[in-house]
């Protein structure tokens, strides 16, 4: 990151709800560290919504960011009933903020069942692929289907960001968080990029932990805990309940990290029930500011504004949500006396040494893993169909007696049931049939992959079609529940 001597512009987003009272204290804040920074202000969510664009963020805030490369933001509303997709989603899909930073870090004076323990960790969420592809269908009526996307791409970008982030921020552990146990390929993949990227950081001690294990290893022994990286689900849920361990939302800073720009809010929402009452807690935003400091090189101005923020937690006044017994403020009481208190040092608590984080180098080629052999050797035809497993077996065998496939399996949701197991499965009526190549030898060319798919026109309502491959050897699939 370059330490420019021009004043660096950045975009500022307000946003909804009690965004542009913490956003703008935020500023205020900024301005008064003495940090030379210009905000070009825009707009996305709620109004933008209501003015009859659908995307949430309009072109002059795109272009915005396109140019300024850095942006604060406030919450956005996402409408129910109305307009489309989250404009907060769309933002950092639109601009591959590919991770998303959340520290969690015990400030002073803030009473949890954690105040007295040491808890300073980071969580990488993965913060475009997995299940927030948002690729989703009904498979039928009655069946929904999300589709959980992970690519070694945006494996290998995160892993390295955390990894960086570590060195940066002098941590010394890194902790691969997966549900690799059970979802092999697509969590499993970033546990395998993970094992080959952690040889590149000798000095930085490499974690693996199941999520599950991982909630309840958070809250027995959070200190233990450094650097977490994660996809993205299982981000989004670890890092509100470290916010949790930590004070709550309103002390909750993230950022989200891209190669072309980056994105700096607090972990909450909008807040409406506060909104305009001059009850918002501005720290999580004040911290996510100190984030965006830092990100642009300014890490005098960044040390002295987090300073005064844990100096002002420590003393009071503070707002609502945490001031315990303390003396309470509003948000305009708050920013004014973390103003007051720039240049002091908390007595209980000590910055960290930052240095600048370099940011992950991966190449942009869509390609980016080339197998060197690779083998089709059958299909997944998923159908509906309401008969029974026996019923809907025998039919399919029909159709494809003379193609060169078998029937392997049917499954229904994952599980064996056809040929018949003898067990309870209770179906609903989206099935996976599974054919394999009668020659166990041969490769399944198109013909044969066509041909199949078409001997079931008029027979049986197919719903999607996924090949079966084999990738230097290993197989690109999962076998269903009680399958050999
Ligand atoms: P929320 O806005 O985070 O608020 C949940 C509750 O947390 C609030 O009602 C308030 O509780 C408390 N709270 C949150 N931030 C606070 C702060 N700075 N100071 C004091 N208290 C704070 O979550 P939500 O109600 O689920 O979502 C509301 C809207 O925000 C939705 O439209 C959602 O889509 C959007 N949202 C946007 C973002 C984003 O832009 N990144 C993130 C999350 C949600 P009390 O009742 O105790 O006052």
């Amino acid at each position: 990151m370059s330490v420019s001597k021009k004043p660096r512009t950045v975009t500022l987003i307000p946003g909804d709800g009690i965004g542009p009272e913490v956003v703008h204290a935020t500023c205020r804040l900024i301005a008064a560290t003495g940090a030379e920074l210009e905000w070009d202000e825009q707009i996305a969510g709620r109004a933008v919504f209501e003015s009859g664009d659908n995307t949430g963020v309009p072109q002059a805030t795109i272009e915005s960011i396109k140019a300024n490369r850095v942006a604060l933001k406030g919450p956005l509303e996402t409408p129910i009933g109305f307009g489309g997709k989250s404009a907060n989603v769309t933002l950092r899909k639109l601009f591959e903020t590919f991770g998303n930073t959340r520290p969690a870090r015990v400030y002073p004076g803030i009473e949890t069942p954690f105040s007295d323990r040491d808890i300073d960790l980071v969580v990488v969420r993965e913060n475009v692929e997995d299940l927030y592809a948002g690729i989703e269908y009904m498979s039928t009526p009655g069946v929904a289907q999300c589709l959980k996307l992970i690519s070694v791409k945006g494996c290998e970008k995160i892993v390295r960001l955390a990894f960086e982030l570590a060195v940066a921020e002098g941590r010394r552990s890194v902790t691969c968080v997966t549900k690799a146990n059970i979802m092999k390929l697509s969590e499993g993949t970033l546990k395998r990029t993970f094992e080959r990227i952690a040889e590149e950081y000798p000095g930085i001690e490499p974690n693996f932990m199941l999520v599950d294990n991982c909630a309840h290893q958070l809250v027995r022994q959070p200190e233990a805990f450094d650097v977490l990286v994660t996809t993205n689900m299982n981000g989004d849920i670890l890092s509100d309940l470290v916010s949790g361990l930590v004070g709550g939302l309103g002390l909750a800073p993230g950022a989200n990290i891209g190669r072309d720009a980056a994105i700096f809010e607090a972990v909450h929402g909008t807040a409406p029930d506060i909104a305009g009452k001059d009850l918002a807690n501005p720290t999580a935003t004040m911290l996510s500011g100190v984030m965006m400091l830092r990100h642009l090189g300014l890490f005098e101005a960044a040390d002295k504004m987090e300073g005064a923020i844990a100096v002002t937690l420590e003393e009071g006044p503070r707002t609502g949500d945490i001031c315990g017994e303390g003396p309470r403020c509003g948000t305009t009481g708050f920013t004014d006396a973390v103003i007051g208190n720039l240049g002091r040092t908390p007595a209980n608590w000590k910055a960290k040494d930052y240095r600048p984080l370099r940011m992950p180098e991966v190449g942009p080629d869509p390609v980016f893993v080339r197998p060197q052999r690779r083998r089709t050797l059958g299909l997944d035809v998923f159908v509906e169909s309401g008969d029974s497993p026996e019923e809907l077996g025998k039919r399919v065998e029909e159709i494809v007696q003379e193609s060169p496939l078998y029937l392997k399996v049917i499954s229904n949701r994952g599980t064996v049931v056809y040929p018949p197991t003898g067990t309870p499965t209770d179906c609903v009526h989206a099935w996976r049939c599974r054919f394999l190549l009668r020659d166990h030898a041969a490769e399944l060319d198109d013909e044969a992959l066509y041909g199949l798919v078409r001997s079931f026109a008029g027979k049986l309502r197919v719903n999607g079609v996924t090949r079966l491959e084999e990738l230097d050897g290993e197989r690109g699939y999962t076998l269903s529940q009680g399958e050999d």
